[in-house]
């Protein structure tokens, strides 16, 4: 199983770098962000899992960047732990509802913040569950795998990730832009055809179970995965 990815956004390096170390022993893989700006870049480059944000940063505050993703549908399965300077600001944030799926107070440690991660992850890794299933597919997302009416399909890493993405995300059409962006990472510079290249090779090792009718194209829009038959296409 791929280690969660974690973006930490705090100014303060020697925090920011005590918890990145903490991290990355614990296994996760980790990136850092000083301010928003950059944060945002990560966020939309890198995928992470969850976001630990501290909420005194210098452009704006984290509340402000926490309530942005919140409401972004691009982040939905975004993870966010704020990180705050005093009891007392958590009240007030908790008051505010940035939406955050919790709080730590500084000063913590290292053992309590990894406890509240996993927490965390465990929570939003279980409200979409560990596999997937629609029509004949079932998809482990743990383990990598899928099967077509029982039986496995091999898939390549990134056919995998785009199965995944169009499995989670049924019954709405995505452009060859958005799903660049949302299988790909934003600001990866591949073209545009690169997914048609990849749909092409999942369709093929999805037709022995028919599960090939799955992935549509919606002429002049893009991709749609659905198990519905639908003869506006
Ligand atoms: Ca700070």
């Amino acid at each position: 199983m791929a280690a969660h990815k974690i973006l930490i956004v705090e100014d303060e390096q020697v925090i920011r770098e005590m918890i990145a170390f903490h991290l990355s022993r614990a296994g996760y893989e980790t990136l850092e962000a000083a301010d928003c700006r950059v944060a945002r870049e990560l966020l939309a480059d890198k995928r992470p899992d969850l976001a630990l944000i501290d909420w005194m940063l210098p452009d704006i505050s984290g509340l402000e960047l926490t309530r942005m993703l919140k409401r972004d549908k691009d982040y939905e399965d975004l993870a966010i732990i704020m990180l705050t300077a005093r009891a007392g600001e958590r009240d007030k944030i908790s008051g505010l509802d940035g939406g955050a799926d919790d709080y730590i107070t500084k000063p913590f440690s290292p053992r309590e913040l990894l406890a509240r991660i996993q927490a965390v992850l465990r929570r939003s890794s279980s409200s979409d569950g560990e596999a997937v299933n629609a029509g004949v597919l079932e998809l482990d997302k743990a383990g990598h795998r899928v099967l077509a009416s029982g039986n496995e399909i091999k898939l390549g890493p990134t056919e995998f990730r785009l199965l995944r993405f169009l499995m989670t995300h049924p019954d709405r059409v995505y452009s060859r832009a958005q799903l660049l962006d949302r299988v790909w990472g934003a600001n990866v510079y591949v073209e545009e055809r690169t997914v048609d290249v990849h749909v092409r090779r999942l369709r093929k090792a999805l037709s022995p179970g028919s599960a090939n009718d799955y992935i549509q194209t919606v002429r002049g829009a893009g991709y749609r995965f659905s198990t519905r038959d639908d003869s506006s296409i």
